[in-house]
């Protein structure tokens, strides 16, 4: 099963620069019946459990967060690139696989204690999302989870988010 939904992400060659190979997971998210499968697959083992936030990070992030916020019955907070956020954020900089970059959170957007899975579509070295774990904690959130569609084995972004569980569906 994980196997069809590997074959539908999209390898993307030099993409946004040279020597990166994108993974593209447009071509997977198109596909009904594959976009069902994927979301039930990463929200299966939470359901029941008392999920109160999906964290999803701009933009694939949003994708797979709200679809994941549905279905475990969750809000779906979003953390966006600096300035687009109306209202008063914390931000933190990260370094990612193609660059740097900064993240906002609305200050008001989780309550301390509530349970929180971060979503994003990919794990590459981890920078990202570690950031957004940053976040979280600071505000006083309860990270259960963050959760990937893909993860890039060999850059161990993995390790970077230790001690947090990390979940993906799948792995190249
Ligand atoms: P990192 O911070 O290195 O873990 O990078 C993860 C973030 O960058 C995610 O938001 C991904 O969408 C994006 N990203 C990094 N590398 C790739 C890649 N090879 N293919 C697609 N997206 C990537």
């Amino acid at each position: 099963m994980v196997e069809q939904l590997k074959k539908s992400v999209r390898d993307v060659p030099d993409f946004p620069k040279k020597g990166i190979l994108f993974k593209d997971i447009t071509t997977l998210c198109k596909e009904p019946s594959m976009f069902v499968r994927m979301v039930d697959m990463m929200a299966h083992r939470h359901i029941g459990k008392k999920i109160d936030l999906v964290v999803g990070i701009e933009a694939r992030g949003f994708v797979v967060g709200s679809a994941l916020a549905y279905k475990l019955g969750a809000g779906i907070v979003l953390v966006r690139k600096p300035g687009k956020l109306p209202h008063k954020t914390h931000q933190a900089s990260y370094t990612l696989e193609y660059g740097k970059d900064t993240l906002e959170i609305h200050q008001d957007a989780i309550q301390p204690g509530q349970n929180v899975i971060i979503a994003d579509d990919l794990l590459a070295t981890g920078g990202t999302a570690g950031a957004v774990a940053k976040l979280v904690e600071q505000m006083g959130g309860n990270i259960i989870e963050c959760s990937f569609i893909i993860e890039l084995d060999e850059l161990k972004g993995r390790e970077k988010l230790s001690p947090h569980p990390v979940f993906s569906l799948m792995s190249f």
